[in-house]
């Protein structure tokens, strides 16, 4: 198993396939990119599986999302996500995607074995989805969610970050438009991330105020008590249920105690957590060629030492030196 000193159990694995992306959302990455990481130092599809495996097999991952950068971009998707769902025992098998080719791998995904999605939609507006992400490919995200919904990777899931300014005045409007079609829509505060080191506090649009602009249109009842877990976000239903909506307060309620993740990095290191300031290289230790017993050692010696928390706004805080692009959201 993958303890922590505070009692934690990892179960849940985010895998980030590539660095790469498609769009340059103003709160991860700059709008030239950024230096990508050489191929060379990239876990091959081999190495993934076999630490996927592992993961699962010998150290009680039951859960397994794919992330990036933006995984679709990843050769071979489907055949990774066909291995992972071959692993015993079958892990719960996930995808977190800005949506630009979801439409034409929707269904090939969910025949390889994926069981669910989340893309990634902040706005309605064609106009301002090109102020935030600076491309024009709204309509390919909303083309890449209805496919998602017909091939049957339900729920299907949205995260938004509302950024002040911009699409801040959105929030009502998203959630009535995914309560029309049936997606469970999650708001994410904007968290400490972004290449370009651009966050700042008092700007960011905080939970409370995220809450406060849908209840001027919905009656709110927060989820029972327990109903939470380990997710990080906190859920109401909307207008009695059964549809819901989530808030993930990363910064002004931070959900640390519950946290059952742990994260693989596209150039294989290990991190237990988002802003973790180090990192246990497995791709060296697999490449000088260690066996499973010896790599199980080392990740679960990385999962041992996490932080009780991560710390945001507290005067000890550092921005983790890789973006979130790299470490995989
Ligand atoms: N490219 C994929 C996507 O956008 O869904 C997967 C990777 S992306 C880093 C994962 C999630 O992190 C997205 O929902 C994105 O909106 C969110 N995200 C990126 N930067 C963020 C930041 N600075 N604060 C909060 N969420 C962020
Ligand atoms: Fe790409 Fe996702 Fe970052 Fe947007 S949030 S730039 S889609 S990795």
């Amino acid at each position: 198993m993958l303890l922590d000193s505070f009692g934690r159990r990892a179960v849940d694995l985010r895998v980030s396939l590539t660095d790469r992306c498609n769009l340059r959302c103003g709160y991860c990455m700059p709008a030239e990119g950024l230096p990508w990481l050489p191929k060379a130092e990239l876990l091959t599809d081999a190495e993934l599986v076999r630490l996927m495996d592992l993961a699962v097999t010998a150290l009680g991952v039951r859960e397994i999302r794919f992330t990036g950068g933006e995984p679709l971009l990843r050769p071979g998707l489907a055949g990774l996500v066909a291995a992972c769902a071959a692993l015993t025992p079958r892990p719960e098998l996930s995808l977190t995607t800005n949506g630009l080719g979801l439409a034409r791998l929707a269904a090939p995904l969910r025949e390889a074995g994926l069981d669910r999605v989340n893309v990634s939609l902040d706005t309605l507006d064609p106009v301002v989805f090109h102020r935030l992400t600076r491309r024009d490919r709204h309509a390919d995200v909303l083309a890449g969610l209805a496919a998602a919904e017909t091939a049957g990777l339900r729920p299907v899931k949205l995260n938004a970050v509302l950024m002040r300014g911009v699409n801040e005045g959105e929030a009502a409007g998203l959630l009535e438009w995914c309560l029309e079609r049936g997606y469970e829509l999650r708001f994410i505060e904007q968290m400490p991330l972004d290449a370009q080191r651009g966050w700042d506090r008092e700007a960011m649009v905080s939970a409370e105020e995220i809450h406060a602009m849908l209840a001027q249109r919905f009656t709110l009842t927060p989820e029972p008590r327990g109903a939470r877990g380990s997710a990080p976000a906190e859920r109401w239903l909307v207008d009695g249920g059964p549809a819901r909506v989530g808030i993930i307060a990363s910064v002004t309620r931070p959900f640390c105690r519950a946290c059952d993740r742990t994260r693989l990095t596209a150039d294989g290191q290990v991190r237990d957590c988002l802003f973790a300031s180090e990192e246990t290289d497995l791709r060296g230790a697999l490449r000088a060629g260690a066996d499973d017993a010896e790599l199980a050692a080392l990740w679960r010696t990385a999962m041992w030492g996490k932080k009780a928390a991560a710390g945001i706004g507290e005067p000890s805080f550092a921005q983790p030196s890789r973006p979130m692009s790299s470490i995989g959201g």
